[in-house]
């Protein structure tokens, strides 16, 4: 893989999937330079897993442990989004759990009852799955994503899973695609030049906050380059400042990275811009900071938000969103920007409008989709 800091040591695959598609990919990926082990019962494995790991870094042994399974739940999912903040009704396709980047304040830290890195590889139950909603969909636009429960593009290299998946997607000519990551690793994309339903996204932060917060992840002069390189390539382009992190010189850090994103990257490819400040679990805040212990995220001052999550309080709140959102309006005076998670009185004070439900925001994006086909 051309992503040298992701580090598996182990496959482990459950013999039900053994001969799918994505299962062949990765043994023909990896060769003999990782040990590969079959198992009849990834549930038994798992749990094994968490009790040898109890008193370990379970997260971090996880993501070094690639697990290809079935997935007896759901691939299509709405985003959980979070009570009492406007949603944009996103649609995940469920393929894969868990990252090998390393993100302090990674929500996906403690998220699921498994660290391992997961790769769901019953592709039939997938597609027939996919076939009955993009049908049920028919007429609608649908937004799909992958970037929500793991990045879309991390491990693609070695799973093939885009190369696997557009083909079929792109025969629904309303469904977008969003691949959502914070690596450069694109070459998988190229073969889908021109196509419009393919949406390529990157979240973006300041290059300290990439030193400090994003171990193994892209520069930021590397995202944008591949970023650039999509647009070559004809997709449709996402940016996603979230999470937005408040801390002495953020105001230099920020102009500047709107500036370069700005300077690299015609604003009128892009579908839309998310802002979001920094907000977690309150359960969370114990594993940053055992995880990272060099961070100084959680030193900040939180209130506990209307979901239950802390959150930065809401003057600081409004004055990271306003400075930014002033600055990406004067480069990209008709670029669509949302915020993920915040509230109607958020959206009223930076932007001037305030959706009135979750459909609206929905709308806003879908339309935007449908504007960037014309
Ligand atoms: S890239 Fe996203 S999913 Fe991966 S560790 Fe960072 S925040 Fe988590």
């Amino acid at each position: 893989m051309s992503n040298t800091n992701i580090i598996l040591e182990r496959i482990v695959i459950d013999k039900s999937v053994a001969e799918s598609p994505l299962a062949r990919n990765v043994l023909q990926g990896v060769g003999n330079t990782i040990p590969v082990q079959y198992i009849a019962d990834s549930v038994r494995y798992v749990e094994g897993f968490n009790s040898r790991n109890f008193l370990q870094d379970s997260i971090g042994a996880g993501k070094r442990i690639l697990l290809i399974t079935p997935n007896k739940g759901s691939f299509f999912k709405n985003c959980p989004g979070t009570p009492r903040y406007l949603c944009c009704l996103y649609k995940i396709l469920n393929f894969a759990t868990g990252c090998p980047l390393e993100c302090s304040y990674c929500i996906l830290q403690g998220y699921f009852s498994s660290p391992l890195l997961t790769l769901y590889a019953n592709t039939d139950k997938m597609l027939s799955e996919l076939e009955r909603i993009f049908n049920q969909w028919s007429g609608r636009v649908l937004r799909l994503g992958t970037g929500e429960f793991t990045d879309s593009l991390a491990l693609d290299e070695l799973t093939g899973f885009n190369s696997f998946i557009i083909p079929f997607i792109r025969r629904w000519g309303h469904v977008f695609f969003e691949v959502k990551t914070k690596t450069a690793t694109i070459a998988s994309l190229e073969e889908f030049k021109n196509d419009r339903h393919i949406i390529c996204s990157w979240s973006l932060s300041p290059q300290r906050i990439i030193n400090n917060e994003e171990q193994n992840t892209a520069s930021l002069v590397e995202r944008l380059k591949a970023a650039q390189r999509c647009q070559d390539w004809g997709f449709g382009l996402g940016f996603h400042f979230d999470p937005i992190i408040y801390y002495e010189g953020w105001e230099d850090e920020y102009y500047e990275l709107i500036r370069s994103l700005f300077s690299s990257i015609d604003w009128r490819r892009i579908y839309w811009i998310s802002l979001g400040t920094l907000r977690f679990p309150a359960y969370l805040k114990e594993i940053i900071e055992r995880r990272f212990p060099e961070t100084k995220i959680t030193f900040a001052e939180f209130i506990t938000g209307g979901d239950g999550k802390l959150r930065y309080f809401l003057p600081i709140r409004l004055r990271l969103y306003k400075q930014i959102y002033k600055w990406i309006r004067e480069r990209a005076p008709e670029v669509v920007v949302y915020f993920c998670m915040e509230n109607p009185l958020v959206w009223r004070e930076v932007t001037g409008y305030s959706p009135e439900s979750n459909k609206a925001v929905a709308t806003l994006l879908d339309d935007s989709c449908l504007a960037h086909l014309r």
